[in-house]
């Protein structure tokens, strides 16, 4: 099945592409800045930017050798500002060491240049054999296997580029990887592949499942809760009020804490010591500390000398917060 699609997505491409400015050239300077201008911007938009900035930087001693805001006009409007900054950092190194870098490895030490522009360059201009994989050839590879690997994720990323790496024509890498993009940006599209119109139809899984529609999977990622909590610093005659939590909890067991403002709902916050930020796996806490007085001794509370406070294990959040109080005295 893999050399089948390669043959069949190579005959595809060769029938008939894009016309792209940057496919008629095997210069790696050229192919390099069309690949940074294409990270975040439609191909549409790019080709008058390129041909324009290839006018005016002609060559990488062009572009090593101009003032930063020549640069950064020329790249007006492409955004990403950082990106051309790091152009001409990677052009003055190109040209410090005279030739321009000719393997994936030496491409892949320069400024801006991960490890897609670095297969990509590599690829297309010196035929090595690296598969560049972006975001439009990941889901390519997912739908022709029915592969569920969250591509957001290393792990599933990496095994779909070593997939892409065993499908890669080794006789032709660039115009595979280029192949790939195409289709991906062409054909496999996000929300509604046109199957009908691909190479691949006959041979792609997702399509024949019919989950093409739910690959690529994206897990999301935790998203960060905030939070805002009351905890209290109750004292009375030299002692402090706190609680042991229990040898079976889920969390901190046997550690002893304040009481927080939840676990005594009657009693009003006193003057703010201070506040923290906390954050445990999902969730970002941020503490008021307050003063407060309780009468008697709440449920499941003790009043502990201050000084055997240095030899009882207390939470973090308590240390925090007892950190507070003490440059409140101090
Ligand atoms: S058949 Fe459809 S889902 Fe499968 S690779 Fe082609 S366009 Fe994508």
């Amino acid at each position: 099945m893999d050399h089948e699609f390669t043959r069949r997505l190579l005959g595809w491409y060769r029938a008939g592409h894009r016309d792209l400015p940057w496919r008629a050239t095997r210069d790696p300077y050229a192919i390099w800045i069309s690949e940074v201008m294409l990270q975040q911007t439609r191909a549409s938009v790019v080709a008058g930017y390129y041909t324009r900035f290839l006018e005016r930087f002609p060559a990488v001693h062009a572009l090593a050798a101009a003032p930063e805001q020549d640069l950064l006009h020329a790249w007006s409007g492409l955004g990403y500002y950082r990106r051309a900054r790091q152009l001409h950092e990677a052009a003055r190194r190109i040209v410090e060491r005279s030739a321009f870098p000719a393997t994936y490895e030496s491409l892949r030490g320069l400024p801006g240049i991960g490890e897609y522009t670095a297969a990509a360059i590599a690829s297309i201009a010196f035929g090595q054999p690296h598969a560049a994989v972006d975001g439009n050839v990941l889901r390519v590879l997912s739908r022709l296997d029915n592969n569920p690997a969250d591509i957001l994720s290393t792990a599933g990323k990496a095994a779909l580029t070593r997939r892409a790496n065993e499908l890669l024509d080794a006789n032709d890498p660039g115009a595979f990887n280029q192949a790939m993009m195409e289709l991906g940006a062409t054909v496999c599209l996000p929300r509604q592949p046109l199957c009908l119109l691909c190479p691949a139809a006959s041979l792609c899984r997702a399509r024949a499942a019919g989950t093409a529609g739910q690959l690529p999977v994206k897990l999301a990622r935790a998203t960060r809760r905030r939070e805002e909590r009351v905890v209290f610093i109750v004292q009375r005659g030299g002692a402090l009020l706190l609680r042991q939590r229990p040898a079976d909890a889920q969390r901190l067991a046997g550690l002893w804490e304040l009481p927080e403002s939840a676990d005594l709902p009657r009693v009003p916050p006193g003057r703010e010591l201070g506040r923290f930020k906390h954050a445990i796996t999902v969730t970002d806490f941020e503490y008021a500390v307050h003063a407060a007085a309780v009468r008697g001794t709440p449920n499941g509370f003790e009043w502990i000398p201050l000084d055997r406070l240095p030899s009882i294990p207390l939470t973090t959040v308590s240390r925090k917060a007892l950190q507070l109080l003490e440059e409140d005295l101090g």
